[in-house]
């Protein structure tokens, strides 16, 4: 074990998990969190920090990039997180959190140099053409309006198309329709530490103001 890693674990025994024992004793009894978060892989993004939360909360499925892919993909490890906290854990939210300065959405754009024949990103390279639809919209609307941020909208569309493709679960829908779930796309600015919600009335991603 590297030092970083035991004084972390150090810190961890002799401080939060001593002060949170009756909390990780109930927490042997089992999980019942109330939301699932669905994630970029990215170390820059903390969920459970941003939210404040402890364990026991939150089930996340991260991957390069929060893209859930299309329902009938069967075999993934996302759409198993999904379908098992859904249809086991009864979650009551599904969060898409994605957020600025994202390398999965800078990576779609971009283009091998001779430098970088030798690195091996296939299964990276595969994996975002579920993330192209994104892309594609953020580059139309760029062309007309060239003053826009492409990054941060090829961000904030590919949260919408994880959405979207949330639509695509059957029992997704279904539990949407019984009221018994919401689904929110939040966009995590990591410089300002500011949240941004979208809104499905007007369509656009508006600042989450507390305080
Ligand atoms: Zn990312």
């Amino acid at each position: 074990m590297k030092k970083r890693h035991l004084d972390g674990y150090k810190k961890f025994r002799k401080e939060y998990f001593k002060d949170n024992k009756k909390l990780f004793n109930d927490l042997t009894l089992g999980q019942n969190p109330h939301s699932m978060i669905i994630t970029c892989s990215d170390s820059r993004v903390a969920p459970v920090k941003i939210l404040s939360g402890v364990p026991g909360e939150f089930f996340i499925a991260r991957n390069i990039g929060n893209i859930v892919p299309p329902y009938d993909r069967t075999k993934g490890a996302t759409q198993s997180a999904i379908e098992y906290a859904v249809n086991l854990l009864k979650v009551e939210s599904i969060i898409i959190l994605g957020h600025s300065e994202c390398g999965a959405c800078k990576h779609l754009y971009h283009k091998k140099t001779e430098d970088e024949e030798h690195i091996e990103l296939t299964h990276v390279d595969e994996w975002l053409t579920f993330a192209y639809p994104a892309k594609h919209n953020a580059i139309l609307e760029c062309i007309h309006n060239p003053e826009k941020n492409r990054a941060e909208i090829t961000e904030k569309n590919n949260i919408q198309l994880s959405i979207q493709r949330l639509m695509t679960y059957p029992y997704v829908v279904e539990a949407l329709e019984n009221r018994t779930l919401e689904i929110h796309g939040w966009w995590y600015n990591i410089g300002t530490g500011d949240l941004e919600s979208y809104d499905y009335s007007d369509r656009i991603f508006k600042k989450i103001l507390v305080e």
